[in-house]
């Protein structure tokens, strides 16, 4: 909305979808065609320790919320990020000009989590998620529904399209920005 708009000179971009659909590949590349900043969540929460331990059973870091929040709070209030991570209601919603929540069809999400080397269990837990718009539903029920977009990326032309789409949305957003 406009008042959002206002608030901040550069936006902030949240790219959000499940575990393989392609948040970090896409994240670097609008990263350099824009002047916005990217932040790979998953790495700032092992480097910083934003953490409460390590889930053995589920295979992940148990995430400090308020520890997450404190940490990104100020970057965030400046503007001009790009935000990747594979769940997105631990943020506050001000934060956030524009989510985008990426999708992959189940095949291919498969050859890329198995590439990755994640075990059985923790690659049907994510086609499972995938199938059942977890992230999308999430995405919906945390931010306004006219800033989530959902975004296909299966292919390398998906990206490329995806990586415009940033960018042209970027350039008007900063148009529009108060200077
Ligand atoms: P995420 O950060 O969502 O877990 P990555 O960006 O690490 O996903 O991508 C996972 C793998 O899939 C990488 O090998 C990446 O090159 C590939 N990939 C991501 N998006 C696409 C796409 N749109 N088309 C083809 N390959 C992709
Ligand atoms: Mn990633």
């Amino acid at each position: 909305s406009e008042q959002r708009t206002q608030e901040r000179k550069k936006p902030n971009i949240l790219i959000t979808g499940t575990p393989g659909t392609g948040k970090t590949t896409l994240s670097q590349l609008a990263s350099e065609s824009t002047d916005l900043f990217h932040i790979n969540v998953g790495e700032l929460v092992k480097e910083k320790s934003l953490h409460q331990g390590f889930d053995h059973e589920f295979q992940s870091w148990i995430l400090d919320d308020d520890k997450l929040v404190d940490e990104l709070e100020e970057t965030l209030s400046n503007g001009g990020n790009i935000v990747d991570f594979h769940s997105c209601e631990v943020f506050p919603e001000r934060w956030f000009d524009l989510v985008l929540v990426l999708r992959t069809d189940n095949t291919i999400l498969f050859d890329r989590l198995k590439d990755r080397g994640y075990s059985q269990k923790k690659i049907t837990e994510n086609i499972d998620s995938e199938i059942f718009q977890v992230i999308l539903e999430e995405a919906r029920e945390s931010y306004p529904a006219e800033i989530v977009v959902e975004l296909r990326s299966n292919t390398i032309e998906d990206m490329q399209s995806n990586v415009t789409r940033i960018e042209e949305w970027a350039h008007k957003y900063s148009c529009f920005a108060n200077q």
